[in-house]
């Protein structure tokens, strides 16, 4: 072939490529068919290459997206996340849960603890885990949820936005509780787990056991059904422990009676008192 035609050839080819958005088989195509005629390839060999390369870029770019679009934050991994201080049965669910069979069966998983027992960092940590091998978790602290429900249902687009965070396997709902609602805010709120009940999964963090959801719902009726809708398929994480930042702060000071720790607020004391789960 001349080299005229080649160039021409080439300069279409890459055309092609370009329109059809084939990134990788563009980058690689050269370098492949070079590789091909080196060592005889077949020309489905060829084509196979340069398609799984296409494939492989696709499905990181993917990854990427769903990390971007799940708001999680990031910092948060399970490399970072020292398993070994939680209660043997939560880690056997722990090592399930990274499985990620639990959104196939729309399954809800709920933390319960006292402040800094590391709630949000290891629900934050498995969901961080599974977005990575391909499933769709959208993470908010409760307040801005219910801030942006209530926002969707003054405008009438409340409906929508129940839609579109159906696409996603797993709603992670941090720190239910922590702020009290008022009635119309803890409708929307409500609205929202019955609406993902058997559809999709909840994962939930609060410092506030059962027996004070009641806090949150205000009234008993509403508190009993949405308990029972979250509870229904449900892993239920205890994390009975002490307070990470807590142990962080006795091994600087080498003292065992920490009584400071602004960020938690309460005492040693006031958190073995404290009645959880
Ligand atoms: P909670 O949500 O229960 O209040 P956090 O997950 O916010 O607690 O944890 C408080 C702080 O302690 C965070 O900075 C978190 O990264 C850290 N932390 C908690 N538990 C662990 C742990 N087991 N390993 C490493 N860091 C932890
Ligand atoms: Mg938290």
């Amino acid at each position: 072939m001349a080299d005229t035609q080649r160039q021409e050839l080439q300069s279409r080819l890459q055309q092609c490529l370009k329109e059809l958005c084939l990134t990788a088989v563009r980058e690689h195509v050269e370098h492949a068919a070079l590789q091909a005629a080196q060592e005889s390839l077949g020309y489905d060999r060829f084509l196979l290459d340069l398609l799984e390369k296409e494939c492989e870029l696709r499905h990181s770019r993917r990854l990427k997206r769903y990390l971007r679009a799940s708001c999680l934050p990031l910092e948060k991994t399970i490399e970072t996340f020292d398993l070994a201080r939680l209660p043997p049965k939560v880690i056997q669910h722990v090592n399930l849960l990274r499985q990620g069979f639990f959104l196939d069966k729309k399954e809800n998983v709920l933390a319960f603890g006292s402040p800094g027992t590391g709630k949000t960092h290891l629900l934050c940590a498995i969901a961080q885990e599974l977005v990575k091998q391909g499933r769709r978790i959208w993470f908010s602290p409760c307040s801005l949820l219910v801030q942006k429900l209530l926002v969707a249902k003054r405008d009438l687009q409340l409906a929508q936005l129940l839609k579109k965070l159906q696409k996603f396997d797993a709603v992670l709902i941090d720190d239910i509780g922590y702020v009290q609602h008022n009635r119309e805010e803890m409708e929307v709120l409500f609205t929202l787990l019955a609406e993902r009940y058997e559809q999709g999964s909840v994962m939930i963090t609060s410092n506030l056991a059962f027996s004070q959801w009641e806090k949150i719902f205000k009234d008993p009726m509403t508190t009993v059904a949405a308990i029972d809708r979250v509870v229904h398929h449900s892993v239920i994480l205890e994390l009975n422990i002490t307070s990470y930042r807590m142990e962080q702060a006795q091994q600087r000071t080498g003292k065992t009676d920490v009584q400071v720790d602004q960020n938690v607020g309460v005492s040693q004391s006031a958190l073995e008192d404290d009645e959880h789960v």
